[in-house]
């Protein structure tokens, strides 16, 4: 099964297979068979080539999840144009950005998944012309000359967590093998129903959910916008799999506590794994109790396509780590970057690392080592068993009085008291020294002194926040994930 040379082939295979199976489930309830899903992807390739689109020309999609998308990507595998799916949530600065430096010959616009997406297209002056159907408009752009980018299937931007977004260029064989091995991991088959919440839009979601389920056949149900009481309702209606990022598991959680279950009544259920950002152990038990089954945990990022390892855990199992190597994975620490005995930059190496960043060869040799190596920029620590461990990312390190203190750690002890709802931990330079500063998103009544005594019943003193900031929101990138080199300009109003 390893002979798939474009991503569109995943789909070939299923619809020929089981070409009645039902493939996608649209945020309206609509069901779309493997054969309807192929049928439609040829005659959107049949529109793109029409308006000119050929090989190596970007198509963006500024999109929420829903069935058009994952018939645009295929499309663009079909006649080997460049998809980069970009999340309509952004701001029409950050998608500007973002257009000009992917520099489309074609922006669509999913129009009929929210009232984001049409806004932007109505702000482009996007109309329908070009795309053939209702839910998505589209805008011609005279630039963007095709490249010779050999095998590039996507350009995905990264979440823009420690600066700007970058644009990783991922290949039809990066994607293919994250699709496998994804789809191994979680023992995926045509029987299985995987709820999609993660955005298409990010490497998660377009990897481990949409390719890894083109590639068992197993059927995805889209949801053009994460909510807890419909990913509750799904999985009562039978979701089997359900990834998704640390927050939507809380939030999952805060819903059904509000409605009476502290836990969930599905016989269905059999995976639930967390991912793209780090997953705190206090989390990891409650949502157990939860679902009733393991969380896994997986380690990844868009320049690796997703998945660099995973957790295959029984349940109440108290690993913290984020698993082995997915076969095929190589994993290496520099040391030589360590602030800490036995930790180290993580570097992996293997099919799953991009081609590069687009239009960015400096950076893309930066992220490279001489040998092949992809730098995560994450630091991590092997355990005995061959066990990956995230301390937390080198650029957040903050270094107070000549030690170390990694902001996951504090911030697990602070999500650990019941009024926190999330938080995020940065350093501030300050007088030759770092600050540890504390953003904290709480419900309930709760000072910053009780969050600070509480925390100090399990951190260390030189761990312990120097100021702690309750705020209503964090600063967060569509999936959830809270951008924190956003924050210290976010609350500039809030700093002393
Ligand atoms: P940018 O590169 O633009 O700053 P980003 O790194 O957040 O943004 P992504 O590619 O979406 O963009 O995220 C990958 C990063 O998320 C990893 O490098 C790592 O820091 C973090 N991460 C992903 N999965 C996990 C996990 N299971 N545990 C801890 N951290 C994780
Ligand atoms: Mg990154």
């Amino acid at each position: 099964m390893n002979d798939f040379t474009r991503i569109h082939r995943m789909l070939d295979r299923q619809a020929e297979q089981r070409p009645d199976a039902v493939a996608v489930i649209d945020g309206d309830g609509r069901a779309v068979t493997w054969a309807e899903y192929a049928t439609l992807s040829h005659s959107k390739a049949n529109q793109l080539a029409e308006a000119g689109i050929a090989a190596g020309d970007r198509v963006m999609i500024v999109a929420e999840n829903c069935l058009e998308v994952a018939v645009v990507l295929m499309a663009c595998s079909r006649i080997g144009a460049i998809a980069v799916p970009v999340n309509a949530r952004m701001s029409a600065v950050e998608l500007a950005r973002i257009q000009a430096h992917a520099d489309p010959k074609l922006v669509l616009y999913t129009i009929g998944a929210s009232k984001e997406a049409a806004a932007h297209a109505d702000a482009a002056g996007a109309g329908p012309e070009l795309c053939g159907c209702d839910a998505l408009y589209g805008q011609r752009f005279a630039a963007g000359a095709a490249e010779p980018l050999a095998g590039t299937a996507v350009l995905l931007y990264t979440t823009g967590t420690t600066g700007d977004p970058k644009g990783v260029m991922l290949s039809h064989g990066n994607l293919i093998f994250a699709a496998r091995a994804s789809a191994t991991l979680r023992d995926l088959t045509p029987a299985d129903q995987v709820y999609g919440a993660l955005p298409l839009t990010h490497v998660f979601g377009l990897a481990s959910m949409l390719m890894a389920s083109a590639f068992a056949g197993a059927t995805v149900q889209l949801a053009a916008r994460f909510s807890a009481e419909a990913l509750y309702e799904a999985l009562r209606a039978g979701a089997t799999v359900v990834p998704a990022v640390p927050q939507m598991h809380a939030l999952l959680m805060a819903y059904a506590a509000e409605h009476g279950h502290t836990r969930l009544d599905s016989a269905r259920l059999r995976y639930v794994s967390s991912g793209a950002a780090p997953l705190d152990p206090a989390w990891k038990r409650k949502a157990e109790a939860f679902y009733g089954i393991p969380l896994q945990n997986g380690y990844g990022m868009t320049e690796s396509t997703a998945g660099v390892s995973g957790t295959r855990n029984a349940i109440g199992d108290p690993d913290t780590s984020v698993g082995p190597p997915l076969p095929g994975v190589e994993v290496r620490l520099d040391t030589s970057v360590g602030t800490a005995e036995g930790v180290g930059e993580v570097q992996t190496r293997g099919p799953h690392v991009m081609q590069g960043y687009f239009r960015n060869p400096q950076a893309t040799a930066q992220a490279m080592t001489g040998d092949g190596f992809l730098r995560t920029g994450d630091l991590g620590r092997i355990d005995d068993v061959g066990r990956l461990h995230i301390v937390g990312r080198a650029k957040e390190l903050i270094i107070r009085g000549g030690f170390n203190v990694y902001p996951p750690e504090v911030e697990a002890a602070l999500n650990d008291h019941p009024a926190v709802v999330q938080c995020a931990v940065i350093g501030r330079a300050r007088d030759g020294n770092e600050d540890v500063l504390a953003f904290v998103q709480c419900r309930g009544t709760v000072t910053p002194d009780e969050l600070r005594d509480f925390a100090a019943r399990t951190l260390s003193a030189y761990k312990r926040p120097s100021r702690i900031y309750i705020v209503d929101v964090l600063p967060a990138a569509a999936t959830g994930k809270i951008l924190k080199h956003k924050l210290l300009s976010h609350f500039a109003g809030l700093l002393s």
